[in-house]
């Protein structure tokens, strides 16, 4: 679990959003949810939407204004879904989360996100140090509050190293030397069982091996390809 990011929502009027922004946090490996003034707050409707996130609606702190809600933070970025037309200083979503998975480090920070019906006020945005917005189609930029704090807790948790997880059964790609003695041993089972003539072998080994080459085979794909020729061998010998 990542540590000192603060997921405020403000003034927020549906529960379902509530519990649906925690489900989203969670998901991406963030915890401490805080809510300035929820309309309905807790509610079944947020335990449901949370769908086991539970724990972070337990754990999710109310607070009675946005001052409380970024005490003590050295880093705010206030979630828009507008670009204003007053000179605010805004980042992407990408460069925000470099700059909260960093200064988090060393100190709190929060992404506050508004109202569903009317963002955040010029006074909650004077309270931020940047606006972040959410690129999307400028005719219609509202996305729903949840989906918008799965995108943003999405690119830090990206930011914060999350890589594309392997499969745990994954086997290592094959190295070159073994790629090699499988071709080799291909060879000799085809010349075995007549299917390659070594007098007149023309492209057959060639395509062969640019056929497993593309593949990018793993070590045990390799295994296998060269047990099922030892039995080959061994069928051809009987
Ligand atoms: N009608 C409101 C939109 C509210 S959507 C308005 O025009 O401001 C609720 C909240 O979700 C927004 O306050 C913002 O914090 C977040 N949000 C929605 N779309 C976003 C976007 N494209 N980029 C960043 N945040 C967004």
């Amino acid at each position: 679990m990542k540590i000192n990011i603060r997921i405020v929502l403000v003034n927020t009027s549906h529960p379902g959003n509530i519990g649906a922004a925690a489900r989203a946090m969670k998901n991406m490996g963030l915890s401490e949810l805080v809510l300035v003034e929820p309309a309905t707050f807790p509610h079944a409707d947020a335990t449901a939407r949370a769908s086991g996130a539970d724990d972070l609606l337990q754990g999710a702190k109310v607070c009675g204004s946005l001052a409380e809600a970024i005490d003590g933070c050295t880093l705010v970025f206030g979630a828009s879904a507008r670009l204003r037309s007053l000179p605010w200083p805004i980042v992407e979503p990408r460069e925000m989360a470099q700059q909260v998975v960093t200064e988090s480090a060393q100190s709190p920070v929060a992404i506050v996100f508004g109202r569903e019906h009317s963002g955040l006020t010029n006074a909650e945005l004077e309270a931020c140090n940047a606006l972040v917005h959410i690129p999307c189609n400028q005719d219609f930029s509202s996305l729903n509050i949840a989906a918008a704090v799965q995108v943003l807790c999405y690119e830090v948790n990206l930011a914060a190293g999350a890589g594309t997880a392997k499969a745990e059964d994954d086997s290592e790609i094959a190295t070159s030397d073994e790629l090699e003695r499988f071709h080799q041993h291909l060879e000799e089972t085809l010349v075995e069982i007549d299917f390659l003539d070594p007098d007149k072998p023309r492209l057959l080994m060639r395509r062969l091996k640019r056929l497993f080459n593309r593949a990018r085979l793993e070590q045990t794909e390799v295994n296998i390809l060269r047990g099922i020729l030892t039995a080959t061998q061994k069928f051809g010998r009987k």
